[in-house]
């Protein structure tokens, strides 16, 4: 990577007692990875775990930036794709990273995007009980979202993350300019993260992706100022409910929605991730607004013509070949959610950046939403 710094790096704190730690965010800040590796960890030895895309872009650069400081690499590599969240490379990649001579203070560095970092994070929770690690996202979903709040998983085949733990890394490393190589679809569909943020608790900052999104698009300042917006955000989250025993589930606005979706979808690239959270959204809003009063319906429109105008889908008809039924989402959705006495919890708005946690959303209620949405097809 030769982009050049073209600002100092923005710096978001992690805050959480003796496992506190920085995300730093820049364009070009891939060169100073051995730098701020070997002032956190002087003399350890890394493992660089990362997928084929990515490798084939950033390996050397990153290769190259440890070496510079003096720090020994071996590297694994494993398929892109989230069927690489399973036993079957986690023990792979175990056995690499144990074959390696690593030992019990040197580092494993997930390069790539959500999937490296859960594999690579959870492989360094349960290797010698727990080696530390550094996120090197080079998605966008993964800058504002899965590299952040030490959340590491690997699916079981009764559903996705359901083996992992909490291990956070020791350093972000967010450098925009490895998003340049990102397929335009992967990054639109972390756009539907960073609008998240504002929809949930930041009015200010939506208005701004209303005005700058084409620059954050685009790269430059606009996008490292939406990078460390999320973050920010985040990890202020993260820090009053590190377990999501409260708070953190806020971050889930779009997802009930949107995991039943993606699940119906049988996880393809049908719907990825960010486009079936784009559709919870525009759902969790719509169902807010529309059937529980609670939100203006402008903000509802407002929310959903965002995510429209930067080309996300936000009806389940958007969703191609889709012959989805009532019933198996309903489905889908009491197994993510587990229904209490017909009760389901839900993230629902009171508007634009207004999320809040309902606990007594009545099944019933989101059947007919849910009816009505399929009968508009
Ligand atoms: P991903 O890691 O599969 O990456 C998407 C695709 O882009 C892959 O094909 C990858 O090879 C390719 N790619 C990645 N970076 C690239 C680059 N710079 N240039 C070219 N190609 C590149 O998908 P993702 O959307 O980043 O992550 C999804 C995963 O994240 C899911 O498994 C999800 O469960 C997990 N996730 C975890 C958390 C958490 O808190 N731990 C939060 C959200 C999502
Ligand atoms: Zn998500």
């Amino acid at each position: 990577m030769t982009a050049a710094v073209r600002n100092d790096p923005t710096t978001v704190r992690v805050a959480l007692d003796a496992r506190s730690y920085d995300i730093v965010i820049g364009r070009g800040l891939l060169a100073s990875l051995g730098t701020r590796i070997a002032a956190l960890r002087p003399g350890a030895k890394t493992v660089i775990v990362s997928d084929e895309n990515v490798a084939k872009h950033h390996l050397t650069a990153v290769e190259a930036a440890l070496s510079k400081s003096g720090i020994a690499t071996s590297r694994v590599l494993v398929p892109p794709g989230e069927a690489s969240k399973s036993y079957r490379v986690f023990e792979q990649v175990c056995e690499a990273v144990i074959a390696s001579r690593i030992e019990r203070n040197d580092l494993i560095v997930a390069l790539g995007g959500g999937v490296v970092g859960d594999l690579a994070g959870f492989v360094a929770a349960v290797l010698r009980r727990g080696l530390d690690f550094v996120q090197v996202p080079t998605t966008l979903l993964a800058d504002v979202d899965s590299s952040v709040g030490g959340k590491t998983a690997i699916d079981s085949a009764h559903g996705k993350n359901l083996v992992g733990a909490f291990h956070q890394p020791i350093l972000v490393l967010a450098d925009t300019a490895l998003l340049d190589t990102l397929p335009e679809r992967e990054f639109r569909a972390g756009y539907a993260e960073v609008a998240k943020y504002g929809l949930l608790g930041d009015a200010g900052f939506f208005a701004w992706l209303e005005n700058n999104w084409r620059e954050v698009f685009a790269g430059g300042p606009a996008r490292e100022h939406a990078i460390a917006v999320s973050c920010r955000a985040k990890a202020a989250i993260v820090a009053r409910d590190e377990r999501e025993t409260g708070d953190r589930a806020l971050l889930n606005l779009g997802h009930t929605f949107g995991h039943a979706l993606e699940a119906a979808c049988g996880f393809s690239d049908r719907l990825l991730h960010g486009e079936a959270i784009a559709i919870g959204m525009a759902l969790a809003f719509e169902f807010s607004a529309r059937r529980q009063g609670l939100a203006p319906m402008a903000d509802a429109k407002r929310a959903i013509g965002h995510l429209a105008a930067v080309g996300l889908p936000t009806r389940i008809k958007d969703i191609p070949g889709s012959q989805l039924s009532v019933d198996q989402l309903m489905d889908l959705i009491a197994q993510d959610k587990k229904v209490k006495r017909g009760m389901l919890t839900f993230i629902l708005v009171r508007g634009v950046g207004q999320a809040f946690i309902e606990s007594g959303v009545d099944a019933r209620e989101v059947r007919v939403f849910i009816s009505e949405k399929l009968a508009e097809q």
